[in-house]
């Protein structure tokens, strides 16, 4: 049986789910905030887990330990698969079960996105993309295995493809990562290997589009491309790839031969377009109306990335502010309904700005007319980043690790760890000497 109080469903503990959530602390509602994993995760960082400066329990936080506190919310770590808008319930699969429904009375949906290969769903095998922890941890395995595939392998002709990194995407997160891997070759790494010299790496970042950083100015984008250089990463710009396989990706005709490639391209919206069945934008987010919520359907909000809305003519961009202006604005217009107050002007988004850091001691920063570069942006760039971290114990200790890391070289995290049932468990049969063999029969 349902209580009397309001019940309002928030799916997505990112961050616009997560803002919703507190923009209701105080509101005589039953908040529940569901998420199929347990942690807040603060993807702008999730470049330095995959190249080992960070561990994955510094950028991400339980969920419950964030809104522990928050006495009228309640936390749920499942997975929403469906919306029933007419009888205003989801559908859930938990744990042990599935298409569990559960009802509300108001519905935020905060879902995200996901990668998308532009149809290429074939490259996902070879180039992992960037958007979870066990994305990054995954990626940092290949990047620090192919050294030490490197160092073992006595054929210095196959050397080649190992140490070559190829990122498909120019875009911030392409950009952050193709600059760490190259400060990680070239400080952390340059003087532990004896076969092979880990600054010989190849870096190589490629694009289809005219410029990297293409959501800044020119300006902007020349200076992150001119320190790439500078730092020995290869821009290639203007094609698109055309196929990437095991031994690398064709790009412009050209064969690159690499046993590492990273996808850092393009995002696909969460499927709440579908859910809902309503009108999407050509990349399928769902069209809100100005105050956030679904045309005919005013208990519906749906914010963040996998949402769409215009504003002066142009679609916001999909990032975090959007999200947490977006998410903060629907939780206020929710708890004023509740409490029988009108309901707020229209939303606007008020842009701070944008940054991308390329290496270390260097970012670009872009507000309003001020476009700069250089270490005074990178400064900047930690302020901002180390201040929306989710809680004060990750600040501290996301500050003290990048000060090691500036001043020794040295690295949170330079683990591999596998999963179970990973490729090295297995045990070399076909190689066992003859003896061997026979003795275990
Ligand atoms: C590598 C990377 C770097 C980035 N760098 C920057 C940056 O420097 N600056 C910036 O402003 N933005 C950056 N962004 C973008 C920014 O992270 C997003 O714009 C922001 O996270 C969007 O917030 P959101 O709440 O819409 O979605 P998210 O933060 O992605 O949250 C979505 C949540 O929904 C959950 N979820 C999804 N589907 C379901 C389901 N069916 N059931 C239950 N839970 C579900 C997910 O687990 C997740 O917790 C970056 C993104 C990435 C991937």
């Amino acid at each position: 049986m349902r209580d009397t109080i309001p019940r309002v469903l928030i799916v997505g503990g990112g961050f616009g789910g997560l803002a919703a959530a507190k923009a209701l602390k105080n509101t005589p509602a039953n908040i529940v905030l569901i998420d199929r994993t347990n942690h807040h995760l603060f993807q702008p960082l999730l470049y330095q887990v995959a190249t080992s400066v960070l561990t994955p329990g510094q950028i991400g936080s339980p969920i419950r330990g964030i809104v522990g506190e928050q006495q009228n919310t309640t936390v749920i770590l499942g997975e929403v698969a469906g919306v029933d808008k007419d009888e205003k319930r989801v559908w859930l699969n938990v744990t042990d079960r599935r298409c569990v429904p559960l009802q509300y009375d108001f519905l935020i949906l905060a879902t995200g996105v996901t990668h998308s290969y532009f149809g290429h769903n074939e490259f996902a095998e070879f180039a992992p993309g960037l958007k979870s922890l066990a994305d990054a941890v995954a990626i940092r395995n290949k990047i620090l295995q192919a050294f030490e595939q490197a160092e073992a392998e006595e054929d210095p002709a196959r050397h080649r493809d190992l140490l070559t990194f190829v990122l498909v995407g120019a875009g911030p997160t392409g950009v952050e990562m193709s600059a760490a891997i190259a400060n990680l070759v070239n400080n952390t790494l340059k003087s532990e290997f004896r076969r092979i010299n880990p600054a010989s790496a190849q870096i190589i970042l490629l694009d289809m589009a005219p410029r990297v950083l293409g959501s800044f100015s020119e300006s902007i984008s020349h200076a992150a491309k001119e320190r790439l250089e500078k730092l020995g990463v290869e821009v290639r710009l203007g094609h698109g790839v055309d196929q990437i396989d095991e031994d690398g990706v064709i790009v412009a005709g050209e064969r690159i031969f690499s046993k590492t490639v990273i996808w850092t391209a393009g995002v696909s919206p969460s499927p709440a377009g579908k859910w809902l069945e309503i009108g999407t934008d050509r990349a399928g987010r769902v069209r809100v109306e100005q105050n956030l919520s679904v045309p005919g359907h005013p208990e519906i909000f749906v914010v963040g990335d996998t949402a769409s809305l215009d504003q002066d003519g142009k679609p916001l961009p999909g990032v975090a502010q959007v999200a947490m202006q977006q998410g903060r604005y629907a939780g206020k217009l929710i708890a004023r309904r509740i409490t029988g107050q009108p309901d707020p002007p229209p939303f606007r988004y008020f842009d701070k700005g944008n940054m991308a850091v390329v290496g270390k001691g260097f970012a670009v920063l872009q507000t309003g007319k001020l476009h700069i570069s250089g270490f005074l942006a990178w400064l900047a760039w930690a302020a901002v980043h180390l201040q929306f971290l989710a809680q004060s114990n990750l600040r501290v200790s996301v500050f003290v690790q990048w000060v090691w890391t500036y001043l020794t070289g040295q690295r949170g995290s330079r683990l591999i760890v596998n999963h179970h049932g990973a490729e090295s468990a297995k045990p070399a049969v076909e190689h066992a000497p003859a003896q061997l063999t026979t003795m275990s029969q």
